[in-house]
């Protein structure tokens, strides 16, 4: 009791009283709402009794146990949005962008049931109702290098406010974007080079070579080539302009089968976009493909590789595409990283059935494994 009296020196009152016998303080009354309970700040209190208030129940909050009361306030964040593993002497970060809602599923994946979708989505424990799809974007340091796949929407919210979110996460993984000597695309929509050009027109990599198919660079910066009807055509057209042309004079443009760096190969894999392609990426004996979007689901596209997405500029031909690279992959067992897949979106694909079937890397506190 001794530290209780040297808590409340100087009380008098109640509020001391109420100490001294050990009892709860009781909740004081709101004075102008009949009834309405108010502990503290009770606007109607003078400042003399809010003080003896507030202090009464400090101190009984040591002097008795109480009901414990959540002070922490909700919406924090999560863990850093990085992930990091080696291959061979690479090492290799994964950072995000954010996360894309998909919205409407049925108006998105064609030629496959409302029924199928949702008994597909219900067997992986997977919500029916929509799919989130990750932005998965690899960075690979190679010692001498530093080269950075796909780069996000940018600024664009065409797909809400969860996205853009690039330059934060390279923060937190410790990486400088002034420090990347490479961007490579897979495509040139508005997902994957919306991330190069600021709004202020400064060049977020001042320091990068960029690489990329001529044929997606000329036909999503055209508004002749692009259908009428594509899904957020202005915003894909825009996003293209705003982003590739200004670095125009830094491109390359890969080819098939080109090792676009050391340790980096460009393979064709048209259909989703007319020059969409993947990347075998090699470092001391150790190989690792990143899928960019070969498959954008890892159920609803792997376990029936032939169901066609309605982003796709060709869906037979990018469907063709994606069950020749996943049977290469598969019969290879090279592990991937699949840029919309679950976060990180890093795994193996092997035959199951008609199709195929992701399993994904599980990180451990240590980073990523068994690849
Ligand atoms: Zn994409």
């Amino acid at each position: 009791m001794r530290r209780e009296r040297l808590v409340v020196a100087g009380l008098q009152g109640p509020a001391y009283r109420r100490l001294r016998t050990g009892r709860q303080p009781r909740p004081v009354l709101n004075e102008k709402t009949a009834g309405g309970l108010q502990v503290t700040n009770a606007p109607t209190l003078t400042t003399k009794r809010r003080l003896l208030a507030g202090a009464a129940a400090g101190a009984a909050a040591l002097a008795l146990p109480r009901p414990g009361l959540a002070k922490m306030p909700l919406g924090q964040p999560q863990a850093p949005t990085f992930c990091r593993f080696k291959l061979g002497s690479a090492e290799c970060t994964v950072v995000t962008d954010g996360q894309l809602p998909l919205g409407d599923l049925d108006a998105l994946f064609l030629n496959i049931t409302h029924e199928e979708i949702a008994r597909e989505l219900a067997d992986n424990f997977l919500p029916t109702q929509n799919a989130v799809l990750e932005q998965n974007i690899l960075v690979a340091n190679f010692g001498d290098r530093v080269v950075l796949f796909d780069t996000g929407m940018g600024a664009d919210h065409l797909s809400g406010s969860t996205t853009g979110k690039l330059l934060p996460t390279l923060r937190q993984a410790g990486i400088d974007p002034a420090n990347v000597d490479a961007i490579v695309m897979s495509h040139a929509h508005i997902d994957h080079c919306g991330g190069l050009v600021g709004d202020n027109g400064a060049l977020c990599f001042p320091n990068a070579q960029y690489f990329i198919g001529q044929a997606d660079f000329d036909y999503w910066t055209d508004d002749a080539k692009i259908p009428a009807n594509f899904l957020g055509r202005a915003s894909f057209l825009a996003q293209a302009r705003k982003n590739l042309l200004p670095v125009r004079e830094r491109i390359h443009f890969y080819r098939d089968g080109e090792e676009i760096l050391p340790g980096v190969t460009a393979l064709a894999a048209p259909g989703h976009t007319v020059s969409h392609s993947i990347f075998m990426i090699n470092s001391g004996g150790q190989q690792l493909c990143y899928i960019g979007d070969l498959a954008h689901h890892p159920v609803l596209l792997l376990e029936h590789p032939r169901t066609q997405f309605a982003f796709d500029t060709d869906p037979a031909q990018s469907a063709e595409s994606r069950v020749r690279m996943l049977g290469m992959l598969s019969a290879n067992r090279v592990p991937v990283l699949a840029y919309h897949f679950a976060w990180p979106g890093i795994g193996h694909v092997a035959v199951a059935g008609d199709g195929f079937r992701y399993f994904p890397v599980l990180p451990q506190m240590g980073g990523v494994t068994g690849l």
